[in-house]
């Protein structure tokens, strides 16, 4: 190995460290819940989870266990297989027919993750005639989809729905064939959820595709956890919906496209993470089946999900915390800069609350912030601990 490049390297890394940007795992003993063992100097503690996507606590499910370890015996543990070789069992198709089913749409196609799903949407679908039209604060495996496919690109302001219209304008001037507006359905990093009903009217009057990835909706937002779309009363004028199998729906991995037929035939044929990576395990693909199910019955989940999300808002306000408004589960503590995020972070986890500091690149620089999480596997107990716990960190870091 050439020590030049491992001395480049390194000093790269310095500078991460140097900046206040170094992150660093931490290890669960055990399984994904509201209440975790994390693995530490001194031992295993227990900490109250805040920052899983696990919304409806399903991760560790009883049910979706067993529908797992079944399939394991009756599948096998993997398909060793891209789908169209010898990769797709009856698992496979029943769980692309339950995820169209769900969502209203007339198929869906199964990817390794939906970060595949978001690189797999674009290049297929459009060519360098057309036009994307992404939200500036769009997940990242959006952004890089995007840049896999020859179509022009255009970015309006996070919900700007002037710009949205401007872009759609300059779109047609640029004499784009087809245009596809894409959005997260909520915006990971604020919680923040799109204005469907404004773009959908965009989109019908410039005629305009719609897509959304709905990675932090699908399961438990919307009536029967069916996603933004239901939401906002805009379901079947949403034309894609993207979204994951590692979040709300078991939080195993896998992630998805459900769109009219057509559009999953083409993607079937030509999308290269589709082609070119493995079929989802077995027991992935029947844990996730079981995991819908369970998720369109779960308006007592729902409920409590909520219920925590008013009570935890609550309490973060009066101690005197800054939070970005909205109302989904992702409750975003902003505190600026990277260092004091890091150690508020710190702060927190000596008092057994277990989250994550978010910072440049993953949010913009300037605006650093503990992004919390509701789960409906916390109980009330848990939700108390956590807002005590944020308000005497907040004083031992001098912020309160
Ligand atoms: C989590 C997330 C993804 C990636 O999903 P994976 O299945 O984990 O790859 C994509 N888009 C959004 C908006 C997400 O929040």
């Amino acid at each position: 190995m050439d020590q030049d490049f491992l001395s480049h390297i390194a000093t790269i890394l310095q500078g991460i460290e140097a900046d206040g940007l170094y992150k660093r795992e931490r290890q669960i003993a055990g399984m994904q819940s509201g209440r975790i063992r994390v693995k530490g100097a001194a031992g295993e503690r227990r900490m109250v989870n805040l920052c899983a996507n696990n919304y409806l606590g399903l991760a560790d499910n009883g049910e979706i266990r067993k529908a797992a370890a079944a399939a394991l015996d009756e599948f096998g543990f993997g398909m060793a297989s891209v789908r169209f070789i010898c990769g797709t069992q009856t698992l496979h198709r029943e769980l692309e027919h339950a995820i169209a089913g769900y969502l209203g749409k007339d198929d869906a196609i199964l990817f390794a993750a939906c970060f595949d799903a978001n690189g797999a949407l674009f290049e297929p679908l459009l060519s360098d005639q057309d036009a994307i039209i992404s939200d500036s604060l769009n997940h990242a495996s959006i952004i890089d989809g995007v840049r896999l496919s020859k179509a022009k690109r255009y970015r309006y302001a996070q919900g700007d729905m002037d710009d949205l219209e401007t872009r759609l304008k300059q779109a047609d001037a640029d004499g784009a064939r087809f245009k596809l507006i894409v959005t997260d359905g909520v915006f990971s990093m604020d919680g923040h959820i799109a204005k469907l009903k404004e773009i959908c009217d965009l989109a019908d009057r410039y005629g305009a595709i719609v897509a959304v990835d709905d990675c932090h909706a699908t399961g438990h937002i919307g009536d029967e956890g069916r996603g933004t779309p239901a939401l906002t009363g805009v379901g079947n004028r949403v034309d894609i919906v993207t979204g994951t199998l590692g979040k709300t729906l078991g939080g195993a991995m896998g992630g998805f496209i459900a769109a009219s037929q057509p559009i999953v035939d083409l993607l079937r044929q030509r999308a290269r993470p589709y082609l070119f990576s493995n079929s989802l395990a077995p027991a992935v693909a029947a844990g996730s089946l079981k995991a819908i199910e369970i998720a369109r019955a779960a308006d007592d989940l729902r409920a409590k999900l909520g219920r925590h999300t008013m009570r935890f808002r609550d309490g973060l306000t009066e101690a005197g915390f800054t939070l970005l408004p909205g109302e989904t589960p992702i409750i975003p503590v902003m505190l600026g800069d990277a260092v004091l995020a890091q150690r508020m972070a710190q702060a927190l986890d000596e008092r057994g609350v277990y989250v994550a500091g978010f910072f440049y690149p993953v949010v913009p620089q300037g605006k650093a912030r503990i992004r919390t999480q509701m789960s409906a596997a916390l109980d009330d107990q848990d939700i108390t601990l956590a807002i005590d716990a944020f308000a005497d960190a907040g004083k031992s870091v001098g912020i309160l």
